[in-house]
């Protein structure tokens, strides 16, 4: 192994592995360190990946790639105790190419992205956790790994290694997150016969589906459940602030269970076989949480940098972008011969001025607001609930009635200034 590296990067998930494919395919001699076994051992996803910002990195990738089915409809139930409102789009171009976006299982599909980073030239090295920076002269200069003689360097070191990013904590980038700036989920693998999904969801087996659950899936609280069809399995989960959890005292594991019995989502998933248990941290914090991007010889990428849209489920996309956007600074940087924080922030400013900058800072304040009101989970989906079933019973009230009748029980309870004023704050937020 060569002593000093152009990059060194650490951690093989979509936002490393991206980085290191992107910097090798442009001639660099890059390091890839990875603390499983292999990548996307460790990691774990809802499933759903976008085919747009893989393509910019591998294009037509759909044809080699481990995937497990192109969904063309995307649901939203809102539940209630034993009722749910739905909505949803289905689109059959989804199901052809260039297709929308792909069910995956994280174990096969890092695996493979990472092979592809070393057919591009970059050497992976796994089972190697990196304990630390080595900083000399304010500016980091490789990593300590956790092998004999384990200090490797190079002129830049991406640290991609997920949200508990303890090294962009170590060189004071930013603090331990705090409860609220973080999600807890915990998700299932169940098997079912790929028949058994088609008939349940209604798709071919060439199409999936993505199913976004709100309401009583959290038991009121700022979250949700998910449910998504592979080939041969269905991914079941949920996930909350942990200072959610903590307040309301509730165990991540006791949600999944809620989540599993519930009696809208149980006929879905019956005799499904576990054949993964998986939990993990999602970033939550948004723009007000991204922590320093840039120092000298280092750059922070994927969910170590915050980078997670939680109201559009998109994190490992943000991930694939920013690990590029580092890469291709690092290219720059390389020109110059120059690594220091002002000529690798041309990677921050790409950054901000990218999609990711802009979805952040559009939905900077969601994740507080709705924790602050918990009233649009507690309140305002059971009343949609209500309202609907009121509005399809046939009871012989003549319609007129039963309209006003279902909107005064919005109001009830509440008044109308205050629902005008969540109406207000919910749109100012969402914007
Ligand atoms: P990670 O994927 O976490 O990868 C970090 C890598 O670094 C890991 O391989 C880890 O083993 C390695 N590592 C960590 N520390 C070290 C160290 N010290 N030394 C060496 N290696 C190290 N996003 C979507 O786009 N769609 C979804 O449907 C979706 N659903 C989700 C559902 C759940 C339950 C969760 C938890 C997340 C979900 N996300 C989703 C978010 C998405 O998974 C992340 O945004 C994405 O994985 C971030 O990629 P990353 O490479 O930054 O980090």
């Amino acid at each position: 192994m060569a002593d000093k590296f152009d990059v060194i990067v650490v951690g093989a998930g979509p936002a490393g592995t991206s980085c290191a494919y992107t910097a090798a395919k442009a001639g660099l001699n890059v390091l890839l360190i990875e603390r499983g076994e292999y990548p996307g051992s460790k990691n774990v996803m809802g499933g759903i990946l976008y085919r747009k910002q893989m393509e910019e990195i591998i294009p037509e990738f759909w044809k080699e790639a481990p995937l497990e089915r192109p969904v063309v409809e995307q649901r939203f139930w809102f539940l209630d105790k034993e009722s749910m409102v739905t909505t949803s789009y289905k689109g059959l171009e989804w199901g052809k190419e260039p297709f929308n976006n792909f069910t995956v299982l994280r174990a096969k599909f890092d695996r493979w992205f990472a092979g592809k980073a070393v057919e591009q030239g970059a050497l992976l090295i796994n089972e190697t956790v990196v304990t630390e920076c080595i900083v000399e002269d304010n500016r980091v200069v490789g990593v300590r790994t956790d092998r004999p003689d384990g200090d490797v360097y190079a002129d830049v070191v991406v640290l991609a290694d997920g949200v508990n990013s303890l090294l962009g904590k170590s060189l004071g980038f930013h603090k331990e997150w705090k409860p609220d700036e973080v999600a807890l989920t915990v998700m299932e693998v169940l098997n079912l016969p790929k028949k058994t999904i088609n008939e349940r969801f209604n798709v071919a087996d060439d199409q999936g589906v993505s199913v976004e659950i709100f309401g009583d899936s959290t038991q009121g609280l700022l979250g949700t459940a998910f449910l998504y069809t592979n080939k041969d399995s269905l991914n079941i989960g949920v996930g909350t602030t942990l200072s959610g959890m903590i307040k309301k005292k509730l165990k991540p594991y006791h949600l999944l269970e809620y989540v599993k019995e519930h009696p809208m989502i149980r006929p879905y998933i019956e005799g499904g076989e576990t054949s993964e248990y998986l939990a993990h941290l999602i970033p939550e914090g948004g723009y007000k949480s991204v922590p320093r991007l840039v120092g000298n010889g280092v750059m922070i990428v994927g969910d170590a940098a915050q980078f997670v849209n939680a109201i559009h489920r998109e994190g490992s996309n943000m991930a694939m972008s920013s690990g590029k956007m580092a890469a291709e600074a690092i290219v720059r940087a390389k020109e110059l011969d120059d690594f220091t924080e002002r000529t690798l922030d041309s990677y921050r400013k790409e950054l901000y001025n990218s999609f990711i900058g802009k979805d952040l800072k559009k939905y900077k304040d969601v994740t507080h607001t709705f924790e602050e009101h918990p009233q649009y989970f507690t309140d305002y989906i059971p009343m949609m609930n209500k309202a609907a079933n009121s509005f399809f019973t046939v009871d012989g009230s003549p319609k007129k009635e039963k309209q006003s009748r279902i909107i005064k029980s919005i109001t009830e309870g509440k008044g109308k200034i205050a629902v005008a004023k969540d109406l207000y704050r919910a749109w100012k937020v969402m914007k």
